[in-house]
């Protein structure tokens, strides 16, 4: 029969990267193919009552005041939504044997440049990092990437996958492929459209970060860190046994078009105050994730609900003080962060992890990375994740 694989990967983001990377380093002969989901799709178009839903809910807006397709980016190679500067990777975890070749394959891949440390300090038990961004390869470059090492590992299929069905994948344009092992790394969107091929009757609940946003003064770092220079500053704390606690973003004041911070308000707003950029030295707006600020959202029939837990973040207003920074005002964003995780079924009105519904309804199929991970800590969470599920999949492939 044509069209029979071992394996078939649907989605072609960094999780189908880390995936196919992770498969390949089993060392088994396999033949492989992956679906990369089609640039044109659109949720707009494709799932008109979910995207409504979204908007009235107002939580997809993004920076640039356009409504945004984010939960779905339909494109190769997850980066391209990146926004630029943010791999921030966890030093702490690489000092694990295991992690060193995935680290060093990721970091290659993505072209990684490491931020420079701006400064370090202990403060009661904490450590605490001040460093300038990573980067990164994004958009065009990181596209043309995937798609060059994707073409070379396996089969690519250029094509949306509808449905599954036992160990078939039907595609739009009525094409079927096998696959012996079905991998879901299609992003949220994509990935719940699959289940639900899988089983209708089932809704979902995913968690995702509620970072919070603080305004604070400082007249002593632009000036001694010449963050002119930068467009912003990472600051990691560490408790005492290398375990990260929290992550902010500084972005001085100046270097940013306000409307990022306005939220809903930026509608009430005239056009050329939007594009204006605040010329204030020495202000800071302070993103902070911690690891246990968290929202869950329910999916049910299509709409939405959230409730959010906000930790507090006493421990960080100390450490404020100690580094002569003043805190002015504190607010809670309206939008998504985008780290979703812990993506769970709802059946009979119970929950169940996605892998456990799998294993229940298809034991063929299996949806690795971060997406159904329970836990994940405060860092931007690609490069870390990418590194995990590659790691896993090496040593547990045979296993699934
Ligand atoms: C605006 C924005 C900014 C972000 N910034 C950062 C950041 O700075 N740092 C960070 O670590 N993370 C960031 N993230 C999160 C990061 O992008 C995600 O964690 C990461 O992309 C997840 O990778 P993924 O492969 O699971 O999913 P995605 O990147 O969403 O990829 C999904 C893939 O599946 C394909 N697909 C979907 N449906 C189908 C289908 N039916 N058939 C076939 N293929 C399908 C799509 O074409 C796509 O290739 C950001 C996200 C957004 C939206």
């Amino acid at each position: 029969m044509k069209n029979v694989y071992d394996i078939v990967i649907i989605g072609s983001g960094l999780n189908a990267l880390a995936t196919l990377y992770g498969i390949l380093q089993s060392k088994k002969k396999y033949k492989i193919a992956l679906i990369t989901g089609k640039p044109s799709f659109s949720v707009k178009y494709n799932h008109p009552k979910l995207f409504n839903d979204l908007i009235n809910f107002k939580k997809i807006l993004s920076h640039k005041s356009t409504l945004n397709d984010l939960f779905l980016p339909g494109n190769i190679g997850g980066l391209v939504f990146f926004w630029g500067e943010q791999c921030n990777v966890n030093e702490q975890n690489y000092l694990k044997k295991n992690y060193f070749k995935s680290k060093s394959f990721v970091s290659k891949f993505l072209e990684l440049k490491k931020g420079k440390r701006l400064f370090e300090r202990k403060i009661d038990n904490l450590n605490i990092f001040f460093n300038s961004p990573d980067r990164t390869i994004k958009n065009k470059q990181s596209i043309l990437k995937f798609k060059k090492y994707f073409q070379k590992k396996c089969v690519l299929y250029h094509r949306e996958a509808l449905s599954i069905d036992g160990n078939f994948i039907h595609l739009d344009n009525k094409d079927k492929i096998f696959g012996k092992k079905i991998f879901l790394c299609a992003g949220l969107i994509g990935t719940i459209n699959l289940l639900r091929s899988i089983n209708n009757k089932i809704d979902f609940s995913f968690k995702d970060h509620s970072p919070k946003i603080d305004l604070v003064y400082s007249s002593k770092y632009n000036q001694n860190y010449k963050l002119d220079s930068i467009y912003s500053m990472i600051c990691k704390v560490y408790s005492k046994r290398n375990k990260i606690k929290f992550y902010n973003k500084f972005y001085p004041v100046r270097s940013l078009e306000i409307l990022f911070f306005l939220g809903k308000f930026k509608f009430l707003l005239p056009k050329f105050i939007l594009r204006l950029k605040i010329n204030i030295k020495n202000f800071y707006f302070v993103q902070k994730w911690g690891n246990n600020s968290i929202s869950e959202y329910t999916l049910k029939d299509f709409s939405i609900k959230k409730k959010t837990n906000i930790e507090d973040f006493k421990k960080l207003d100390k450490v404020y003080n100690k580094l002569n920074l003043f805190k002015l005002f504190s607010f809670k964003p309206n939008f998504l962060n985008f780290h979703f995780h812990c993506l769970k079924i709802i059946i009979n009105k119970k929950k169940i992890s996605v892998n456990k519904f799998l294993k229940m309804n298809n034991s063929n199929i299996y949806c690795p990375g971060m997406l159904s991970q329970n836990k994940i800590n405060c860092l931007p969470p690609s490069f870390d994740n990418f590194i995990k599920t590659s790691t896993f999949l090496k040593k547990k492939l045979n296993s699934l």
